[in-house]
């Protein structure tokens, strides 16, 4: 590990050549615990944000970056973008538990602007050493910034939002399921079955899904 704690950077990472992987040293593993390249991240954050959930989960949700509850917890999607997340989740026959939730970039930018091109590219190792370690079979991106970061283009997120597409992400190609922010229905209601129908699909195509709570066939209820 460098000063830089650049810990889930390139190669193995020096865990163990164990038959039977430990579950917690794997997401020990995930885990950025110093890094000091964005200087303004660092003169904002309170934390680093790392991704939470299974070390081994089939079922990746990248976000922009923490907002002020997210650097205050600790935890990517906490808050009201959270709790819309978890209905979602829920909906769908998945539980937090279940699932991965990390960040394009894990330090909260100031008064919550956008992370800008540099602070994206400075954490993209991180974003790619836990894909790349996780190796989900599918990716779903909240929100546009994730969505051109990963896929390396414009995206028109509202238009987008549900359609599937194959990228090259952390050396592999990898399923990507387009999303809006869960944040976008509460600014638009208009959108919450949408998204809904988005995450319990996620929940599907990755087989994660359908736990007792029904998912789809309780989407006319919203
Ligand atoms: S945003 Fe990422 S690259 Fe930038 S300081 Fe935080 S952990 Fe490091």
């Amino acid at each position: 590990m460098t000063e830089n704690g650049d810990a889930i950077d390139g190669g193995p990472g020096g865990s163990p050549d164990d038959s039977e992987p430990d579950e917690s040293a794997l997401d020990e593993d995930l885990r950025v615990p110093s890094c000091e390249r964005c200087p303004a991240l660092v003169e904002s954050r309170s934390r680093i944000v790392n991704g939470v959930g299974p070390a081994d989960a089939d079922l990746l949700f990248v976000g922009e970056g923490p907002g002020a509850k997210e650097d205050e917890r600790g935890e990517p999607f906490v808050g009201r973008s959270g709790d819309v997340l978890d209905d979602a989740l829920r909906d769908a026959g998945l539980a937090r538990a279940d699932v991965r939730i990390t960040n394009c970039v894990r330090c909260r930018p100031p008064e919550n602007r956008d992370p800008t091109a540099e602070e994206l590219a400075n954490c993209r190792g991180h974003l790619d050493a836990e894909i790349d370690r996780l190796d989900p079979e599918l990716i779903v991106t909240l929100g546009k910034v994730p969505s051109e970061h990963l896929l390396d283009r414009s995206v028109a997120i509202t238009a987008e939002s549900g359609e599937i597409v194959d990228a090259r992400i952390a050396g592999a190609s990898r399923r990507v399921l387009l999303s809006v922010h869960p944040a976008a229905t509460l600014y638009d209601r208009s959108q919450r079955d949408g998204f809904f129908e988005t995450i319990a699909r996620a929940g599907e195509l990755s087989g994660t899904g359908g736990g007792e709570s029904g998912g789809q066939s309780r989407l006319g209820e919203f």
